[in-house]
């Protein structure tokens, strides 16, 4: 039997973006301010700060991303508290905490959320008549790994 979680319509969607990256972020918020009522926001400290005072709605903030709130993000991924991740990590730019985004980014994908790491991946999650419905994620099998031997 597959493991599911159950998303209702009103997703948690977290939103993080680098430098480089938060005017794209922000101008794609403001442009879907209406879609994005109808969800939950969580966002890096800075990105949050920024959504918050464009959509004028509240955000839930955690730390900026390179003092933990990538991390912070990652583990509510882990703990399935996150439904949609938007993730606009700047290409061409090495970043100080270069390690947190790979491990956000690997999470993202390890428990099979929806991830959108560009703008027109972000306007088709956004689009999609499932973001408006309850979803059954399909948790991966970690059984394997999870009960596995390990000398002891
Ligand atoms: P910030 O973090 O929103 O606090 O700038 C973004 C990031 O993860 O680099």
């Amino acid at each position: 039997m597959k493991n599911i979680r159950k998303t209702e319509a009103r997703k948690r969607i977290a939103l993080v973006a680098h430098d480089n990256k938060k005017a794209e972020l922000i101008e794609w918020a403001v442009y879907n301010k209406i879609s994005l009522a109808r969800h939950e926001l969580v966002a890096t400290g800075t990105t949050g700060k920024l959504l918050e005072e464009e959509l004028d709605r509240p955000v839930k903030k955690m730390l900026s991303g390179p003092l933990g709130g990538d991390q912070q993000i990652g583990a509510m991924i882990a703990e399935g508290k996150i439904d949609v991740l938007i993730f606009f990590w700047d290409p061409m730019e090495a970043q100080p905490h270069d390690s947190d985004v790979k491990a956000l980014l690997r999470l993202g994908v390890a428990w099979n959320i929806l991830l959108a790491c560009d703008r027109s991946t972000a306007d088709f999650i956004l689009t999609s008549p499932l973001m408006q419905d309850d979803y059954e994620i399909i948790i991966p099998d970690y059984s394997g790994y999870m009960n596995r031997k390990v000398i002891k």
